[in-house]
């Protein structure tokens, strides 16, 4: 259920982004829209205003002009009407405004009179004489009454010379204007036709056109009507040019003609280009007629009308909307991802912490099964973890930091059990200074401990990853160990008296039978050789409890000096071999003092310089020279040189080995353990071994040790000392009288043999003992 629940949630949460994003959108858009009608609408509105103030203006335009025709006409009609005898200067004067005002689309103005058929002859006389000296009267035929022009002034250059003598009377549209004005004393517009001057033209080119007729009266008493000034006009010309200031390029013009028929006509048209969408219809008033003015106008075009306001609010409001749509949309699904990622992180966070649970309860469940106490401390001494091991060799628990108050809470003592434990000398203390400790032995003695245990403990620094700084220290429970270690010493020290006592018999009695058999060859040669197995083997013997003390006895360090010592093996040494060979020779340097185990140096001096005496071609001379080399502060380096058979190159890093021997190395006695009894005392003293050709040939050894401290601090020894003990005179002690029964056996089974010469050391001490190194010999083996 809950599982459906949260996928149904999930489903919602992946649909909310994109669906939020679609209403944002469509609110836009609809907003936008909206916004745009709006616009469109007030946009609407102001073109059709505009149309208006157009259209009035264009209306007012058009009136003004045609009055303006009128009234000149009217006015010039005026003026002729004044003189009493019209001729050509009279009408000259008189239509001298019209030329010069500018009237649009005005082609000629004339002074047209009425002329009867029987007329004609003598009207034309009177004309020529008036100042039409060109006039010929061309009246229409089958007709009685004739319009003819007898004056003209051109209003326009293009339209060349005035046309008189042609008879307006044939044409239908002027002559009912002319006599419309006759009648009404008025000026009038005719309808639309083709001027008679444009009939030769292309029909593409010809307009309609229309004349304005203004009778003329005298000013007498009783008027006289006298003819009529007519001022003709091409629509087309007469549109365009009124129109063209008002429509500013962005009006369509139709002038219609309502005709005296009551037909309509159209006399001119003004496109523009365009869409026309609004459109106006007003009647002008020309002359005697109403016409019709048609406008027509593209919205788009008309200023105020025609901006592009709705389509930029369009495409911006189109743009922010998908904007913000998007904006929405990465907004919402970016929460949805974050939330994802929340959950992903949560589970994450869910399989690490049971996996963390997992290892807590692993390591818990080695720490509660480990045999060794695991004990960590943070950097203030503050317990953080003590496993049941620990718990049980420490024998109290945890008091809380306070590292100054261990050594009496816990009962710690060094090695030797009544020492109390130094502070700086407690691994964990070390460890907390960043120094790694191993094989520190502590011993515990509390309520807890009543009996005492003693530990040894490796101390380290708290690994960076743990996040703080600490120290762990294990401990391991050594105490029946070293129980075993001092029983394998008295067993190693009655093992060596027992297999030695019978070797000196063995010894004794072979020398004795040779002094009493001296004549007999044969016996004598078989003597000889069971005395040299019975010494070879009795340094076997003495070889392989060497071997083991320098692994095991405890290290009794005191300073030593260097010279005496060496100088008392290489004078023994040299001894033993006196009367074998050439006689060895030998020089040793001045030498500094040293920090070590008396015993154990003498076995690796005496190994050292054993081997440059013993490693020798047959017949030459030994010779064994002991330096001092360059070694590191506080640290003194010895250097043992000979002149012997040297050492292969392969050999060199492998001698070291137990039981190694160089190559060419048979011929010689040995048992290749005794280079590794030297190494592990050198190692145990914290310094180094090794060997190097000798630039003058044959092999230098070298080997480092601490100095002794000379008038420096003591902690720059480095070799915890290692206090001899009770355990040491206990073992003494046990192997005495180990020794003591062995010798009553002895005793009692051989009567008379006490007497013999002793194989056994001369001290009881039973490391002296086993450190007495192998008398070197140079004979083949057997
Ligand atoms: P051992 O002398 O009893 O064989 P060592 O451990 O003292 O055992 O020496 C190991 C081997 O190193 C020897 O067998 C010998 O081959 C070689 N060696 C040691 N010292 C010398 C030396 N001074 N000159 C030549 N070879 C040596």
């Amino acid at each position: 259920m809950v599982e459906r629940g949260v996928t149904a949630g999930r489903v919602r949460s992946r649909w909310t982004g994109p669906a939020l994003a679609a209403a944002v959108v469509l609110g836009g858009v609809l907003a936008t829209l909206f916004v745009v009608a709006g616009l469109r609408s007030a946009q609407h509105d102001g073109s059709q205003r505009v149309m208006d103030q157009r259209a009035q203006m264009a209306l007012a335009a058009v009136r003004a002009e045609t009055d303006r025709y009128r009234t000149l006409l009217a006015t010039t009609a005026a003026g002729i009407a004044a003189g009493d005898e019209l001729n050509w200067a009279d009408f000259d004067l008189a239509s001298a405004p019209l030329a010069s005002a500018g009237l649009i689309g005005a082609v000629a103005v004339a002074y047209v009179v009425p002329v009867t058929t029987a007329q004609i002859p003598a009207a034309q006389a009177h004309w020529r004489a008036a100042g039409a000296s060109d006039l010929t009267l061309r009246p229409e035929p089958g007709r009685d009454d004739h319009y003819f022009p007898v004056f003209t002034r051109m209003l326009n250059e293009q339209d060349g010379a005035g046309r008189t003598g042609t008879d307006l009377g044939g044409v239908p549209q002027p002559a009912a204007a002319l006599r419309a004005a006759e009648q009404t004393m008025r000026p009038t517009v005719s309808d639309t036709y083709v001027l008679v001057r444009d009939r030769g033209l292309p029909a593409g080119r010809q307009q309609q056109s229309f004349v304005f007729a203004a009778p003329v009266w005298t000013r007498a008493n009783a008027p006289v009507f006298r003819g009529w000034v007519v001022l003709g006009l091409r629509g087309g010309d007469f549109l365009a040019g009124v129109l063209d200031t008002v429509s500013q390029g962005q009006l369509d013009g139709s002038l219609v003609a309502v005709n005296n028929d009551g037909s309509r006509a159209e006399v001119a048209r003004l496109s523009v280009p365009g869409d026309p969408d609004l459109s106006r219809v007003d009647p002008v008033p020309v002359a005697d007629h109403v016409w019709e003015l048609g406008l027509r106008a593209d919205s788009a075009r008309l200023p105020g009308a025609g901006s592009r306001l709705p389509a930029i609010v369009l495409t911006g409001g189109l743009i922010l909307t998908g904007l913000l749509g998007w904006l929405v949309l990465v907004l919402a699904t970016g929460r949805a991802r974050a939330r994802a990622r929340v959950e992903q992180a949560t589970a994450e966070l869910r399989a690490a912490e049971v996996e963390s649970r997992r290892q807590a309860g692993l390591l818990g469940a080695i720490m509660t099964t480990l045999g060794d106490g695991v004990s960590v401390v943070d950097g203030d001494g503050r317990l953080l973890l003590e496993n049941p091991a620990a718990r049980r060799l420490m024998g109290v628990g945890d008091i809380g930091g306070h590292p100054e108050t261990w050594q009496e809470h816990y009962g710690a003592y060094r090695a030797d059990g009544v020492t109390p434990m130094p502070l700086e000398e407690m691994p964990l203390i070390r460890a907390l200074h960043g120094e790694q400790t191993d094989g520190v032995e502590v011993f515990i003695r509390n309520a807890g401990r009543p009996d005492g245990v003693l530990l040894s403990v490796d101390g380290r620094p708290l690994d960076p990853s743990a996040g703080l700084r600490g120290a762990v220290a294990v401990s391991r429970d050594i105490t029946d160990l070293r129980r075993y270690e001092k029983d394998l010493a008295i067993f190693a020290g009655v093992v060596a008296h027992d297999l030695k006592a019978p070797l000196a018999i063995v010894r004794g009695h072979c020398e004795l039978a040779i002094e009493d058999h001296g004549d007999e060859q044969e016996l004598q040669y078989s003597l000889s050789r069971i005395i040299r197995s019975v010494d070879r083997m009795d340094t076997l013997i003495e070889t392989l409890l060497a071997y083991s003390t320098a692994r095991d006895a405890p290290l009794r360090i005191g300073d030593v000096a260097l010279e005496p010592l060496i100088r008392e093996v290489l004078q023994e040494r040299a001894a033993a071999l006196r009367g074998s060979g050439p006689e060895p020779e030998w020089s040793v340097e001045p030498l500094p003092a040293v920090r070590a185990d008396p015993a154990m140096l003498r076995h690796v001096l005496d190994n050292l310089i054993g081997n440059a005496f013993k490693y020798v071609r047959p017949g030459a001379v030994p010779r064994a020279t002991v330096t001092s080399g360059v070694a590191a502060p506080g640290w003194a380096r010895i250097e043992v040189s000979d002149a012997g058979i040297g050492i292969p190159d392969p050999d060199k890093a492998r001698i070291f080995e137990s039981f190694h021997r160089a190559q060419g190395s048979a011929a010689y006695a040995g048992t290749g353990l005794g280079l590794a009894i030297c190494q592990r005392i050198v190692d145990r003293h914290g310094g180094e071994i090794g060997v190097e050709d000798n630039p003058g040939g044959g092999t230098r050894f070298h080997f480092t040790l601490p100095a002794a401290a000379v008038g420096e601090d003591d902690t720059m020894n480095h070799i915890p000392a290692e206090p001899v003990g009770d355990e040491d005179a206990e073992v003494r002690a046990a192997l005495d009288r180990a020794l003591a029964e062995r010798a009553a056996i002895l005793d009692s089974r051989l009567p008379g043999m006490g007497a013999l010469p002793s194989a056994a050391p001369s001290s009881h001490d039973p490391a002296a003992a086993r450190l007495h190194a192998p008398v070197p010999d140079h004979q083949q083996q057997d």
